[in-house]
C-alpha cells in the first residue's frame, strides 16, 4: 500500500482517554477508532492485524480437527430461557425486541445456540466426537469498558464447542484444544501460560485460563519457567494419539502455574528458585469442560451403541481475538511504538523514501515496492520530512524498514532496520529483500 493514498490516520498527540500503552498506540498508529463506549471501528492497519490473528487461530483449530461454521450475532431469547441463563446473565446481556415483540439478544457467547443446532442434527454416538467453532463478534455490556479493545463491549472471539459421548471423550477434546492453544499463542509470538481457573458462570470443574505476560495485566501470576522453553509448534504431540494427548496434558499440569486467586505458597516453594517466574498477566483464552450442563437443560440426547439416549458431554473454548491485538502490543512495544511479531504484522516492511522527487530514490523505491508487492510492503511515498517517516514507521511497528536516501540510492545501497532490535545495516536492495524473506 502507498502511504500517501492510505487510510491510516496516525496522530502525534497522546490521546487523553487512553490509560495503557496498547490503547494509546492503537489510537496513535491509526488501528482503531472508538465509535461509542467500548465499541471500535477497525481501520485498515488494525483490520489487517485482526485478520492475521484470525488466520493463525483458524489454522490451528482446523489442525486440531475442529470445524468452522458461522452462527449469527443475534439470538432468540427462547434458547436462553431453556438453559435458564436468560435471567442469570443480568445486565451484561444486550436485550432487543423485534417488530413482532419477540425477545432477542446480541450473543455474549453461544453455548445455547450450538446445543440447539447440535440436537437438531446429531442423533447417534457414531457421529461423535465433534468440535465446532466460529469466529464471531460478541456483545457484553461490561460495567466498565476500558483499556481500548482489551475490555470492549463488542469484541471478536473464537469460540469452540466440543460434544462427546462420555467423560473420557470430553477430556480428550479438552486436551486437544489445550494443545491447539499452546501452538496458536506461540505462533502469535506470545508466551502463554495455562493456569487452572474457576469455571465461573458457565460451570464445570476442568478449566484453564491462558495468560500472557505484560506489565499492565489485570492479574498477578506465578509460573515455572519451563513453560517458556518448550517449543509447542515443533513438539510432535499428535492429535490422533490419546497417549500423546495424555502425556502433553500431564506435562502441562505438572509444571507450576497459578494466578493470585489460586496461588499455593507451599507448592510454589517446591519449584527450584531459579525456575520461579512471576509477573502480571492478561487473559487471552479460556477453556472449560462443563459436562452435561447445557445438553441436559436443553434436552439434547444422542443414542449409545445400546440405543440408550444420553446427554453429550460438552466443553467450550474461547480465544479473545480482538483483545489479542491489544495484549500483543502490551507485551511488545517500546517508547517509539509497536513492535509487531512477524507472524501478524500488518505489513512485513515499510519502504521509506527519504527524498521524493530524487530520480534514483523514486526509482529504487518503486522497484522494491513492486517486488515486495502491496500486501507485504507499506511504501511511505509522502512529501514529508525524514523525521516524520522514521517516527511513523517506528510507531506502526513494521518488523522491517527499508530506508532509501539519495546518497545510498546513487550508490546502489539502502539501510535495512530491524524494528525489534534497532539493528541497522547498509546493504544492497537485493540483500535487503533476501533478509526480509
Ligand atoms: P474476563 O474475565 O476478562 O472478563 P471472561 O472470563 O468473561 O473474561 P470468557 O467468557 O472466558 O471471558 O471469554 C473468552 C475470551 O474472550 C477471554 O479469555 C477474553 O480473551 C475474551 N474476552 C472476554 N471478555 C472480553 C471483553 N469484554 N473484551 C474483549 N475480549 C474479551
Ligand atoms: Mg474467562
Amino acid at each position: 500500500m502507498r502511504l500517501s493514498r492510505s487510510f491510516i490516520p496516525t496522530i502525534k498527540e497522546i490521546p487523553a482517554e487512553a490509560q495503557i500503552a496498547s490503547h494509546r498506540l492503537m489510537l496513535r498508529a491509526g488501528l482503531v477508532r472508538q465509535t461509542s463506549a467500548g465499541i471500535y471501528a477497525w481501520l485498515p492497519l488494525g483490520h489487517r492485524v485482526l485478520k492475521n490473528i484470525e488466520r493463525i487461530v483458524r489454522q490451528e483449530q482446523d489442525a486440531a480437527g475442529a470445524q468452522e461454521l458461522l452462527m449469527p450475532t443475534i439470538q432468540p431469547a427462547e434458547l436462553w430461557r431453556e438453559s435458564g441463563r436468560y435471567e442469570d446473565y443480568g445486565k451484561e446481556m444486550l436485550r432487543i425486541r423485534d417488530r413482532h415483540e419477540r425477545d432477542m439478544l446480541y450473543g455474549p457467547t453461544n453455548e445455547e445456540m450450538i446445543t440447539d443446532l447440535f440436537r437438531q442434527t446429531v442423533k447417534s454416538y457414531r457421529e461423535l466426537p465433534q468440535i465446532l467453532y466460529h469466529i464471531q463478534w460478541k456483545f457484553r455490556d461490561e460495567v466498565r469498558p476500558r483499556f481500548g479493545v482489551m475490555r470492549g463491549r463488542e469484541f471478536l472471539m473464537k469460540d469452540a464447542y466440543s460434544f462427546d459421548i462420555d467423560y473420557v471423550g470430553a477430556v480428550a477434546s479438552y486436551r486437544r484444544m489445550m494443545l491447539a492453544y499452546m501452538r496458536t499463542f506461540q505462533r502469535l509470538g506470545l508466551k502463554a501460560i495455562p493456569m487452572a481457573a474457576d469455571s465461573g458462570p458457565i460451570g464445570g470443574d476442568l478449566s484453564h485460563e491462558f495468560i500472557i505476560l505484560a506489565p499492565t495485566g489485570e492479574s498477578q501470576v506465578y509460573y515455572d519457567k519451563d513453560f517458556e522453553e518448550i517449543d509447542w509448534v515443533k513438539s510432535d504431540f499428535d492429535y490422533g494419539s490419546p497417549d500423546d494427548l495424555q502425556s502433553f496434558f500431564y506435562l502441562m499440569t505438572s509444571m507450576y502455574a497459578a494466578t493470585d486467586e489460586k496461588h499455593a505458597p507451599a507448592a510454589w516453594q517446591i519449584v527450584p528458585p531459579e525456575r520461579r517466574r512471576e509477573g502480571r498477566g492478561i487473559e487471552v483464552g479460556h477453556i472449560f469442560y462443563f459436562g452435561t450442563k447445557y445438553s441436559k437443560a436443553m434436552n439434547c440426547t444422542v443414542a449409545t451403541p445400546e440405543g440408550r439416549p444420553v446427554h453429550p458431554e460438552m466443553g467450550s473454548y474461547g480465544i479473545g481475538v480482538s483483545r489479542l491485538v491489544g495484549a500483543i502490543i502490551e507485551a511488545s512495544h517500546d517508547d517509539a511504538g509497536i513492535i509487531w511479531p512477524d507472524s501478524i504484522a500488518p505489513f512485513k516492511a515499510a519502504i521509506l523514501n527519504l527524498k521524493r522527487g530524487d530520480a534514483a530514490c523514486d526509482a529504487l523505491c518503486e522497484t522494491l515496492y513492486a517486488t515486495l508487492g502491496p500486501a507485504a510492503a507499506l511504501y511511505d511515498d509522502r512529501d514529508d520530512r525524514a523525521g516524520v517517516k522514521f517516527a511513523d514507521a517506528d510507531l506502526m511497528g513494521h518488523p522491517w524498514q527499508i530506508v532509501v536516501g539519495p546518497r545510498g540510492a546513487a550508490a546502489g545501497k539502502v539501510e535495512l532496520k530491524r524494528r525489534a532490535t534497532g539493528e541497522r545495516h547498509e546493504v544492497t536492495p537485493e540483500d535487503a529483500l533476501a533478509r526480509i524473506g
